[in-house]
């Protein structure tokens, strides 16, 4: 299912296509367009250190070619995926490879949150590498109870950070589950970012919540340079061209590879009428 190319037809609103190529030839478009680009090569949770290293090649292919393009683009990894579930050390060691490519082409790495499982390791990863390099951006989910404190921490120590709602099935000991709590956590920790944080990434859909964060920046005279709005490549388009439209920055997360399937599953359980969406062309295909 993966491979086929039918399937390709109908996950292209929301994944650039199987190869790095048709990622680059997205991300150009969207550079033209006034957007810029984070490059997410899919693939979380590999089998072995082997994919592992893999999927780190995979993603210096593609800082080679945001440097040769100059593409205004940043790339963004998960840890499980450079192999941190099989060893804590060659996981560092491929993020630091990744890391220090960034720097030296002026770019950063995002590291994305997983399960909260894994919140602790990661931030600890995203600290060491941010002392030694200061090409990492960490990523704080607002339907966790413990996120004010890392947003606290990650803000004293000048570590930039997205702010998204979370994507993960959590249990209720450790997450919000009434999604006004989690909406009205994502305000809080988004306040505190504009006031506190280094050059936050604010990722959502959400035009209430959008709504909010302009309502404060401009009551606050912060300008368009010190923040970016952060969207899914494929979600809320009418959104996006709006706020590319009023001069805001705005990235997009653009996915690109095979394994794109928990990934797309993410996209559709998020939005029930995404499902329609897949039906409708299923149909026509
Ligand atoms: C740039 C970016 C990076 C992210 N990185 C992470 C990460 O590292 N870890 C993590 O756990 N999560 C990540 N997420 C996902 C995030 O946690 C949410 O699951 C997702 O963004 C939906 O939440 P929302 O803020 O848009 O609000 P919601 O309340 O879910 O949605 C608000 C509105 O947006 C629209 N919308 C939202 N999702 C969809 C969709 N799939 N299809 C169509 N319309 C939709 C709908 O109109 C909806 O009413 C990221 C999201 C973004 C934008």
């Amino acid at each position: 299912m993966e491979t086929s190319p039918a399937a390709e037809r109908l996950t292209s609103r929301f994944v650039a296509g199987s190869t790095l190529e048709r990622e680059v030839a997205v991300c150009q478009k969207l550079n033209a367009a006034g957007y810029w680009a984070t490059l997410d090569h899919l693939g979380e949770s590999v089998t072995s250190l082997a994919e592992a290293e893999q999927s780190r090649d995979a993603y210096l292919a593609a800082l080679d070619q945001i440097a040769q393009l100059n593409l205004e683009a940043t790339v963004s990894v998960k840890l499980t995926q450079l192999g941190l579930d099989f060893s804590d050390a060659a996981c560092r060691s491929n993020m630091e490879c990744l890391v220090s490519r960034a720097k030296s082409i002026g770019r950063m790495v995002e590291v994305d949150m997983e399960s909260s499982a894994y919140v602790d390791r990661t931030l600890t990863v995203v600290s060491d590498l941010h002392s030694r390099y200061a090409a990492v951006r960490a990523v704080v989910q607002a339907y966790l109870y413990r996120s004010e404190g890392d947003i606290h921490n990650l803000c004293k120590l000048s570590i930039p950070v997205r702010l998204c709602k979370g994507a993960y099935r959590e249990g209720s000991d450790v997450a919000f589950a009434r999604k006004k709590d989690v909406d009205d956590n994502y305000a809080r920790l988004m306040f505190q970012l504009f006031d506190r944080g280094t050059y936050p990434a604010i990722a959502t859909h959400d035009e209430r919540i959008l709504e909010r964060a302009i309502g404060y920046i401009r009551e606050r005279r912060i300008t368009a340079d010190r923040f970016e709005f952060q969207m899914l490549y494929g979600v809320r388009r009418d959104v996006q061209r709006r706020l590319v439209s009023e001069g805001y920055r705005l990235r997009l997360y653009v996915p690109y590879g095979d394994a794109w399937y928990p990934y797309f599953m993410r996209r559709l359980a998020e939005r029930p009428a995404n499902v329609l969406f897949l039906a409708r062309n299923l149909l026509k295909s």
